[in-house]
């Protein structure tokens, strides 16, 4: 079957259906082709760690938009279209159901998908990844009080499900194959800090350990260690990192550097195709490199400036990266680049809250992690935010110094 030529956008996930939205507000009056292959609508993703493993949510209350908002904007939402191939040279994508659909301009914001364990026991009942609201509904039942949860992996997530599942009365065990967790995120000294608070918290935390092995029979009754130790647990997660969903674009011929390669404009070198979100790694004016970021944010302000690219716009995307982490009554905030530093220093921002400034070997300061109370971090996160746009070089004294306002700092490099 065919149809009118339209903005197709594969992947109805948050970059997709937000970049779809974006098409109709920009002015955009013909077809829009949102493809899925979740068979649900787009939704929220961080909640799924958080509120929803707390059982304060629904996955149904995760949706993006209700039903009425796809009919009124008139966007052709399938949420049972997995993308099988796409066809340049005809400007059309095949569908697993054999169906085709013809493109003017394609998006593909296909996410990203959890590594996976590949080791003996890794299929058993009672071992889980994290990344759909499928996912999520699966770990929900195993959290209940005095179950034995190990997690594998001391990244964003495997953290998040830690606290989650603290607090809903379970011992935790956290294995980490790195010597420290938060390893590609934020600098040492960062990570440290909320490690410390997850060992408060009664998290067990082993570092520079690999699984070998998930042992049980019929379901999961434990893990070994790669130094011979057994945990026994009644449930295990992995949350060991992503893997951009390339597969198209590389099957496609398209360019691939760690992601989908863009350009600053969020164009693949097919100009009839865009990338956004998770998938693709684009050129940072701030950084000067190519960087591939998996957050909310990123993909929020993605797919706004995509969808008017492709529209022909030719704007450039040159977004301080920005990204939020809660964890038991903490929340993190990072703006920027805190891991391309090489020196951090340390504001105290409250009570229980820290500011961590990453400057380059430039002095350029490149990054900045609150952590505490949502109070006392994210104004002066905001900040950084902007001074981080400016390139600014600014004394680590001054930025320890908490009697020295960045509000000050942010005046004096504008002026
Ligand atoms: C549990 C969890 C918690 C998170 N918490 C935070 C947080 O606290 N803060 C933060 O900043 N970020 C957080 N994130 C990250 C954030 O949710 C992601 O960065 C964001 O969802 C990326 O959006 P995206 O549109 O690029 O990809 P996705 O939302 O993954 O959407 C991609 C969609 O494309 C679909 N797809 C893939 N291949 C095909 C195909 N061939 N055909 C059709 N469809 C296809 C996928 O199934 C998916 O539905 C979290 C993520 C997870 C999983």
């Amino acid at each position: 079957m065919k149809t009118r030529p339209a903005m197709v956008i594969i992947g109805a996930g948050q970059s997709g259906a937000r970049a779809a939205q974006a098409l109709r507000d920009n002015g955009w009056d013909g077809t829009i082709t949102l493809l899925g292959n979740e068979g649900v609508a787009p939704y929220d993703r961080p909640p799924l760690s958080k509120a929803v493993l707390l059982g304060q949510k629904t996955t149904f209350e995760c949706a993006l938009y209700d039903e009425a908002f796809y009919r009124e904007q008139r966007i052709d939402l399938r949420t049972d279209a997995a993308v099988r191939h796409i066809d340049r040279a005809n400007r059309q994508v095949a569908l697993q159901s054999g169906h085709s659909v013809d493109y003017h301009r394609l998006l593909i914001a296909t996410g990203a998908a959890p590594r996976r364990l590949a080791m003996p026991g890794s299929t058993l009942p009672g071992v889980h990844c994290l990344r759909t609201v499928t996912d999520a509904q699966g770990i929900v039942g195993e959290l209940s009080p005095g179950q034995r949860i190990t997690i594998i992996g001391a990244g964003f997530i495997g953290l998040e499900i830690a606290a989650t599942a603290i607090a809903r009365g379970c011992k935790v065990v956290v294995i980490e194959a790195a010597a420290r967790a938060l390893m590609r995120a934020v600098p040492e000294i960062v990570a440290a800090y909320l490690v410390e608070r997850h060992r408060q918290m009664g998290v067990e935390i082993r570092f520079a350990m690999q699984v070998d092995r998930i042992i049980g029979e019929r379901r999961v009754t434990g893990v070994k260690l790669s130094d011979g130790t057994r945990i026994a647990c009644d449930c295990v997660i992995a949350g060991i990192g992503v893997k951009p969903r390339t597969e198209l674009a590389e099957a496609a011929g398209i360019d691939v550097a760690d992601g989908i390669a863009v350009d600053d404009t969020l164009r693949t070198n097919d100009p009839h195709i865009f990338a956004a979100g998770d998938v693709c790694s684009f050129p940072h004016r701030l950084f000067r490199r190519r960087i591939r970021l998996e957050c909310w944010k990123n993909a929020e302000d993605h797919a706004r400036i995509v969808a008017r690219n492709m529209l022909d716009r030719g704007e450039t995307y040159s977004e301080v990266p920005w990204f939020w982490s809660d964890q038991y009554d903490m929340t993190i905030q990072i703006a920027g680049m805190p891991a391309f530093g090489v020196a951090t220093t340390v504001r105290e921002a409250g009570t229980a809250s820290k500011i961590f400034f990453a400057l380059d070997r430039d002095g350029v300061l490149v990054g900045a992690s609150g952590v505490g109370h949502v109070s006392e971090i994210a104004r002066d996160v905001r900040l950084a935010q902007a001074l981080i746009a400016r390139r600014a070089c600014i004394e680590p004294a001054l930025l320890a110094d908490r009697s020295v306002k960045l509000k000050q700092m942010l005046t004096a490099e504008v002026s």
